[in-house]
This record gives structure tokens, sequence and C-alpha cells, in this order.
């Protein structure tokens, strides 16, 4: 995958067969060929200079809206979580920060400069290039709703800066051209008056723990809302479905839109899962749900067992 580099030039990690559920938040996953963790800007660019042209690239950042199939990802797959990002604070309100950033970083640090409008992300346990790709959300706020503009790069390591208004914003996605991904994102804020913000953040977190299994190996909601009528996890629950569980994989008893990788589920049977709590609820109320997590990478090949 790599020209004529020499792989102690980088300062990131770069491992090879890396099991991907050490990557993401539900803990499955099979191997991806190669993983790189870039240290900071310098590094990802040089990285990316020494890849071959056609090196099937996936970018993630804390995989944990990622359901990675048993049979991994063929590739690369460039994992922003601990790139040493800045965050700063600049005239108006507006804040820049490096898209590895963890959402809780960034909406605690906007809190700390004065400023309101960032708190939804607390508890988000995502990146910040997460939170872009998904339009992440939650109690109320968007991440787009605060965007003012970002900074793209290319598989050739070109930046871009780009507008708001340059994207097609939706309901969790927002597309991006093919080998583009997210660098920085300036945010436009408010300067918080009342000074209300880390009291705030209190109240979301408490709201969150209340009401979601947090700590459990999950990727938050499974499904997005429907457009019409009830939200996911009351269909579900009106199925009938909390509780049951296919292999390890169970639907939360605490909040039906989640699965909880209970007992070393594989892929396989949390796509079954998902796949079954589609079919149920398409019978009962006659609605699709559509996942909100994005499900990547290759099944096991046939004749293999997801449980090795
Ligand atoms: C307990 C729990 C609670 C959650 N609560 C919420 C919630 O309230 N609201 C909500 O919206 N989500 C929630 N999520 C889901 C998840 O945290 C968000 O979708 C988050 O934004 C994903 O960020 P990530 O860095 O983990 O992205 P990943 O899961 O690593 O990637 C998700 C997608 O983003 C793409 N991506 C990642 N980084 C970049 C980048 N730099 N440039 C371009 N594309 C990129 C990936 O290719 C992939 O398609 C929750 C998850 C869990 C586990």
């Amino acid at each position: 995958m790599m020209g004529s580099g020499n792989l102690n030039q980088f300062e990131g990690r770069f491992m090879t067969n890396e099991p991907m559920s050490r990557h993401t938040s539900w803990r499955v996953g099979g191997m991806a060929d190669r993983l790189y963790i870039p240290h900071d800007l310098e590094d990802l660019k040089l990285f990316l200079g020494e890849l071959k042209e056609d090196e099937q690239l996936t970018w993630i950042g804390l995989g944990s809206n990622l359901l990675v199939r048993d049979g991994g990802i063929r590739g690369t797959v460039i994992a922003t979580k601990n790139m040493e990002d800045s965050i700063i604070l600049l005239k108006g309100g507006l804040l820049l920060a490096g898209a590895g950033m963890s959402c809780a970083q960034l909406a605690k640090t906007s809190v700390k400069y004065g400023l309101t409008g960032a708190e939804f992300l607390v508890g988000i346990p995502g990146t910040l290039g997460g939170a872009l790709a998904m339009n992440a959300g939650a109690f109320g706020g968007e991440t787009w709703g605060v965007v003012h503009s970002v900074t793209t790069i290319n598989r050739r390591g070109v930046e871009r800066i780009r507008s708001k208004e340059e994207f097609n914003i939706a309901y969790r996605n927002v597309e991006l051209g093919k080998d583009e991904w997210f660098l920085s994102a300036t945010l436009k804020l408010k300067s918080d008056i009342d000074q209300n913000g880390k009291a705030i953040i209190k109240d979301l977190l408490n709201r969150r723990s209340n009401s979601q299994p947090i700590g459990e190996a999950s990727c938050g909601s499974v499904f997005k809302n429907p457009d019409t009528g009830e939200p996911a996890a009351k269909l579900i629950d009106k199925s009938g479905l909390k509780g049951i569980a296919i292999g390890g994989a169970v639907v939360s008893e605490k909040h039906a839109n989640f699965i909880l990788n209970k007992e070393d589920a594989t892929a396989e049977d949390i796509e079954k899962l998902i796949n079954k709590i589609q079919q149920v609820v398409k019978e009962k109320f006659n609605v699709l749900l559509i996942p909100e997590v994005r499900i990547i990478g290759t099944y096991m090949p046939e004749g293999t067992s997801s449980n090795g």
C-alpha cells in the first residue's frame, strides 16, 4: 500500500491486521488490513503522500456509530481519534476545532470560553469529524446548526475551506465528495451572557444517563426516527422487542433503539438483530426503520464462522 516511504518517518501509530473491535464502541468487527492513527496534521499529510493512488481508504473517528462486519475492512483505515488537535477561540464567537477532537471536550471547552450553543455535544461519544459526517444531534441541537465553515482534506493532502452553504445537510447525514474528509470546523456560537453552560452540561448528562444504557457496548440509537409518527424506540418497544437477543446482541431494556453487545456478540449477530427489528416493526406498523448506524466492511467468507 505504501510508496517509497519508510514507516519510521511517521509519528503516528501504524498497525496491520488490526481488529476493528478495538476501534468501535460496539466492540465488534473483523480486521482492517491496515490502520493508521496520525499524530497530527503534518503526519497525516506525510502518510497520505505515501499511499498508493488506488489504496482503499476508510476514515473513522471514535467508531461510535459504526458496525464493522466480521470479515473486516480491506485497504487502510485512518482513525483521527488521537490526533493532536487544537481548539482556538477566534473573534465574534467563532471557535475553530480539529476533527479528531472529542465532542465532549469541544462542548466543555466552548463553555470554558464563555460560549453557548455547543453544550448538546457533551454526551455524544464521538469526534467532531464523526459529528460533522453524521450531523450528530441531541436534545434539540444539531452539529450543522452551529457550523460556520469546515476545512476538508483529500487523499493527496490538499486542504479546502468550504462554507456551510456548500453542503446538503440532512437528518443524521451530510454528503461529502468522494475521497474528501473533514479536517476541522469553525463553529459559530453565542456569548453565554447568563453563564449557564456548566449547568446545561450537567443537566444533559443526567438526562442521558437516566434514559440510556451508558457504559455498555453500543452505538447509541441504531435507527433514525421516522419522518412521521412515533420515534423508532417507541415503535420497537410497542413491537415487544425489548430484551430480544440474537447470539450476544440484545435489544436494551432501558432504551429500545439501543442494541447492546452483551455476550461477545459478532457483527453478524447485530446485523441479524437489526434486520429482525426492521421486519417486525414493518409488519406491525408498516414503517421501514432506516439504520442511523453506518454498516461497513465485508462478511466472513462463506463456510467460516464469525465466532472463530
Ligand atoms: C452511548 C452512545 C450515545 C450516542 N448518542 C448520540 C446522540 O445523542 N446523537 C447522535 O447523533 N449520535 C449519538 N451516538 C452515535 C455517535 O456517537 C455519533 O454518530 C458520532 O457523531 C460518531 O462520531 P465518531 O467519531 O465515533 O464517528 P465514527 O463512528 O468513527 O464514524 C461515523 C461516520 O463518520 C465518518 N467520519 C468519521 N470521521 C470523519 C471525518 N473526519 N471526515 C469524514 N467522515 C468521517 C465515518 O466514515 C463514518 O461514516 C451515540 C453513540 C453511543 C455509543
